[in-house]
């Protein structure tokens, strides 16, 4: 059973127009912020762990600020997530939001608990990075609503803000724990084509006066966007996880349509420099996400090639059953051939595990993102049309 709460307006919110939001903000630009405001630059920190380790957001609640600073504080900045237009928590612990940025814009978060159940189990969030997404890759529903635009560094940390938040009802400010323990940049849009606000999301996930996550549990899924991929390297030490789905330059240019641009060959070497950068914390392996598709990429030969393909790339093979939705082109594969794909994976040695599918009952399985939001370009529709076309064609 799905529990649907009404979405909830708060009268006050702060007009972001006329203050500063500190959501989102680097500590050495909420340094300089302070430094700007006459004080002291360690102020910085102190409020970041109001913010984010405490789930504060009002100036007068953060006690170990002066009266003045506090009250000061309150005429020139705010702390303000991105608004929630709509929430269902389901009933295995998936929680899905969906927020409207500025602009009228709608993205969705949805967080995964892991399987134990358990209240600090796992609990990944799935984080969008763009309204909509450019890539119109051919099984993704998100892509299906084409892009609009890129979110802030704010409206991404919000998503991660918001859903600790969820956790914290009723517990006193000093006694609250963020209960996210796993972020996945694998949410609407493609995060390497908003680069800077994703980098700067990232830091403020990994730096210990703000979440504090383990570099090991922040991780940007990416479909390839190779040049951006060399970049990250040097910029950010996140685990890489990228968006197979195909194991040769044929298929791939179909289900992925950047392949066309960055081939297969071109996005395993750019991984290769990843996992075996120079810098001595380097990484140790990539994720491979692949959805399986029934008929179109699941078969015996296509497995073979995904191990020729990595042979001499440190991965570990996540392989992800389809969700269908709405005139999708694609069925899901069945439990047997996934099964059997993921026997020749593991045969010639490689970790491959079969993602579950959780949250089914609030639409918050990955792809089906575009569930609630609206779509503003219409590109769905469109599509629509025309498989409906093909279909009269057909009859
Ligand atoms: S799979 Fe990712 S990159 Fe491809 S269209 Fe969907 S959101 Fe964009």
């Amino acid at each position: 059973m799905t529990v649907k709460i009404p979405v909830i307006h708060t009268p006050d919110t702060p007009n972001t127009d006329q203050k500063s939001n500190l959501l989102g903000m680097s500590k050495d630009e909420l340094s300089q912020f302070f430094v700007n405001m006459g004080e002291k630059a360690f102020r910085a920190t102190q409020v970041m762990k109001w913010i984010y380790q405490f789930g504060v957001t009002d100036f007068f609640e953060m006690t170990n600020l002066s009266k003045a600073l506090q009250a000061k504080l309150d005429k020139v900045a705010c702390v303000v997530p991105p608004a929630v237009k709509f929430k269902q928590f389901s009933e295995d612990g998936t929680r899905k939001w969906v927020f409207e940025v500025a602009g009228g814009s709608l993205v969705e978060t949805v967080l995964i608990p892991a399987e134990d159940g358990k209240q600090f189990g796992r609990k990944t969030l799935c984080v969008s990075s763009q309204v909509g997404c450019a890539l119109d890759c051919s099984f993704c529903s998100t892509g299906k609503q084409g892009f609009e635009r890129d979110l802030t560094a704010s409206e991404i940390i919000g998503q991660l803000w918001v859903a600790n938040q969820s956790y914290m009802q009723g517990v006193a400010p000093t006694e609250r724990e963020n209960r996210v323990t796993n972020v996945v940049m694998m949410g609407m849009g493609e995060p390497l084509l908003n680069y800077e606000p994703v980098v700067a999301s990232m830091s403020l996930m990994l730096d210990d006066h703000a979440f504090g996550l383990s570099k090991r549990r922040v991780t940007l899924s990416t479909s390839g966007i190779v040049p951006k991929m060399y970049d990250l390297a040097k910029d950010i030490d996140v685990a890489l996880a990228i968006s197979l789905h195909a194991p040769n330059d044929e298929l791939r240019n179909e289900l992925v349509p950047i392949n066309k641009k960055y081939p297969l060959a071109e996005l395993i070497r750019a991984a290769k420099a990843y996992v075996y950068d120079e810098n001595p914390r380097h990484k140790k392996h990539v994720t491979i996400e692949y959805v399986m598709l029934h008929g179109v990429n699941d078969s015996d030969k296509h497995a073979h090639e995904l191990v020729a393909l990595l042979a001499d790339l440190p991965s570990k093979i996540n392989l992800i059953p389809f969700n269908p939705f709405p005139h999708a082109p694609y069925g899901r594969s069945s439990n047997n051939r996934i099964h059997a794909f993921s026997n020749i994976l593991n045969q010639a040695g490689f970790v491959c595990t079969v993602r579950q599918t959780r949250g089914d009952d609030i639409d918050a399985a990955c792809g089906q993102l575009v569930g609630q939001v609206a779509d503003r370009t219409r590109r769905a529709k469109k599509w629509q049309e025309s498989i409906q076309k093909r279909q009269d064609q057909k009859a």
